[in-house]
């Protein structure tokens, strides 16, 4: 008889543990019946800005795991219900979300919630480059089913910590405006974040310092670190495009390989959203030419790390990333 209790208990403990872990449902329903001001992002970095500006204030969700590519995602029938009870969403931009967009035009209607992150940086891009801002231009060739004549920016802006500052201000601003009451608290937090963002860019100064201008050559999976490459002197290659719904095809392969040669770069960057068969044909392609390439490392490019992992914060992402490959083209590793 006790035996029997013990087991029942046990089985209960275990649907308890296994329901504890993770129930979209029940997190929906946690989200829409929070107090806070409910946020839905799409990134997992745009979460973690969130986070560190609207503090307990505010209860985010992201559409995007760790490690989900937001170039190839689609929402989920979930992903409209939680769009549908934002009190505001906050997404990337500048086509970055190629596929949700779709779902985010759904709930256009109540555009007054909607922010566009990157929208801020095409503004001061076209207004005569203020605060510095440069964005690199698109043709999205590489993109099917989109207009090619229309001029394009790359959006993978948080590779420049001065456009994650920007963003930043924007973003606590339009939540200042949505939610006055909680302005003063979210310039407050604001101002923490700066300080810490600041501090990152000196770090990654002295890192990228420690490599010899002539060294400073980036050869990655796909094309997400032109900021990098531009904000500290890098020339960057890469085996994809900017966005990565297209697989790498022979024709690619061979002419990176041809690069690497030219330039004598010996390492290159994976990133987890890139196939292992295409970086071993780099490399195999590479011997066959008589030249040696090896891995550096994994990049973070376009999602955080999980959260107990590392690069789970932007800070953590853009100091591991520089660590990486400063570390793998100087041989420290
Ligand atoms: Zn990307």
């Amino acid at each position: 008889m006790k035996k029997r209790l013990l087991l029942i208990f046990v089985t209960i403990l275990s649907i308890g543990l296994l329901a504890g872990c993770s129930n979209p449902k029940k997190d929906y329903k946690n989200f829409v019946n929070s107090e806070e001001i409910k946020v839905v992002t799409t990134i997992s970095l745009l979460a973690d800005m969130l986070k560190n500006i609207g503090g307990n204030k505010v209860v985010v969700h992201q559409l995007m795991k760790p490690g989900v590519d937001p170039h190839s995602y689609i929402p989920t029938k979930l992903d409209i219900d939680y769009l549908l009870s934002a009190d505001v969403i906050i997404f990337s931009g500048i086509h970055l979300e190629a596929q949700t967009s779709e779902a985010l035009r759904k709930v256009a209607d109540r555009e007054s919630i909607v922010i566009e992150a990157a929208e801020i940086l095409v503004q001061k891009h076209q207004n005569n480059n203020e605060d510095g801002v440069m964005l690199i231009s698109w043709t999205g060739e590489e993109h099917e089913g989109h207009d090619h004549g229309n001029l394009m920016y790359d959006p993978h802006f948080w590779f420049d910590v001065n456009y994650w500052i920007i963003v930043t201000r924007y973003v606590t601003d339009e939540l200042s405006r949505l939610f006055p009451e909680h302005k003063n608290y979210f310039e407050l937090r604001y101002q923490s974040y700066l300080t810490r963002l600041n501090a990152l860019n000196t770090y990654l100064d002295t890192r990228v310092n420690e490599v010899p201008i002539e060294k400073r050559i980036l050869f990655t999976a796909h094309d997400a670190f032109g900021y990098f490459g531009q904000r500290h002197g890098f020339k960057v290659n890469a085996v994809l495009g900017i966005s990565t719904e297209d697989e790498a095809s022979t024709k690619d392969i061979e002419n990176l390989v041809n690069l690497a040669i030219e330039d004598n770069v010996e390492v290159i960057f994976i990133e987890s959203s890139v196939p292992q068969k295409t970086i071993d044909a780099i490399i195999e392609s590479a011997r066959i030419k008589g030249h040696t390439i090896r891995i550096g490392g994994e990049l973070f490019s376009d999602s955080l790390g999980n959260p107990d992992g590392k690069g789970s914060t932007y800070i953590d992402m853009l100091k591991d990333n520089m660590d990486t490959i400063v570390d793998a083209i100087l041989n420290k590793k």
